[in-house]
């Protein structure tokens, strides 16, 4: 086992159990986030938020393009349930999805009437409702979006149901930032940065239970334990592959710490792709990376 792997749980020996070191794809970005895999396509997009692009990796030829610029400072990215890109903008302070025939619809920029502060990572449930968090990095400054005042009284996690109609269902985190269902949906995780603006605040993964269209529950599920937990995605076992300070932190359900992937840059987020979902992309600050793992993405 190369020694890009740290096994610090037995159980996840088996999960990296190959000879192949993590490779890495393209180098270049300002700043990499937000993958989202399409496999109509065999493509993966993600988001270069400085650098006001999104790229697009060709599975078939390894090609790396522009898929858009300028493109809002994006930053998370997911597919929907109609296999549409649904993108979180910072320079927007919006929410879009990019129809079939390319045009942009906007989802949320609003919530009671005010603008968003700078939408970051999102996920959509199988009801086709769209869920996602709002801190305000992408206002703080000129950087990764536009500076300005939030308009909203903090940084809060929001959903859009299917009708268009958008609710607060968190308001109690600093900087929710990264979020995912459990395989199942009964469960939401969502990380909290605020550690980011205040030395002892969160730097955490929280667990949320789903009911319905509200959120309950809320507890801590593991502390990072190196920089802080951004972007994840969910294995079908429920396992979280989260992205941190030196790499990608696997964790059991119940929040143990069972390894990680170490690359030489912080992680931002990850995405299940490949055929068979086997295959971890991961975007590293400069770089996309991937990684063939012995389990699979959640179903979508
Ligand atoms: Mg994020």
């Amino acid at each position: 086992m190369p020694d890009a792997y740290a096994v610090l749980d037995d159980r996840f020996a088996a999960l990296v159990a190959t000879p192949v070191a993590p490779e890495r794809l393209h180098t270049g970005s300002l700043w990499a986030e937000g993958p989202a895999w399409f496999p109509a396509h065999r493509s993966l997009v993600w988001s270069d938020i400085p650098g006001d692009r999104m790229l697009r990796w060709d599975e078939t030829t390894g090609a790396v393009g522009t898929f858009r610029q300028p493109a809002g400072h994006p930053n998370g990215n997911t597919m929907d349930r109609e296999g549409r890109l649904v993108t979180c903008e910072h320079g927007g302070r919006r929410v879009t999805r990019t129809e079939a025939c390319g045009s942009i619809t906007v989802l949320a920029d609003r919530f009671a009437g005010r603008r968003l502060n700078s939408p970051n990572d999102v996920v959509v449930r199988s009801d086709g409702s769209v869920w996602f968090t709002d801190p305000a990095y992408g206002i703080d400054d000129d950087y990764e979006g536009h500076r300005a005042e939030p308009e909203q009284d903090g940084c809060h996690v929001y959903r859009i149901d299917p009708s268009g109609a958008v609710t607060r269902v968190a308001d109690d985190f600093a900087r929710p930032n990264g979020l995912a269902f459990s395989p199942d949906e009964s469960l939401l995780y969502v990380s909290d940065t605020g550690r980011t603006h205040d030395p002892a605040g969160p730097a955490h993964i929280r667990r949320l239970r789903v009911d319905g269209d509200r959120l309950t529950g809320g507890e801590v599920l593991a502390d990072c334990t190196a920089g802080l937990f951004d972007g994840f995605r969910l294995d079908r076992d429920g396992r979280l592959w989260a992205g941190a300070g030196d790499g990608v932190h696997c964790l059991h359900p119940d929040g143990t710490l069972l390894g990680k992937v170490l690359l030489p840059e912080p992680v931002a987020n990850v995405e299940w792709g490949g055929a068979g979902r086997d295959r971890l992309f991961i975007c590293a600050t400069t770089s996309l990376y991937a990684v063939r793992v012995r389990t699979r993405g959640a179903s979508r």
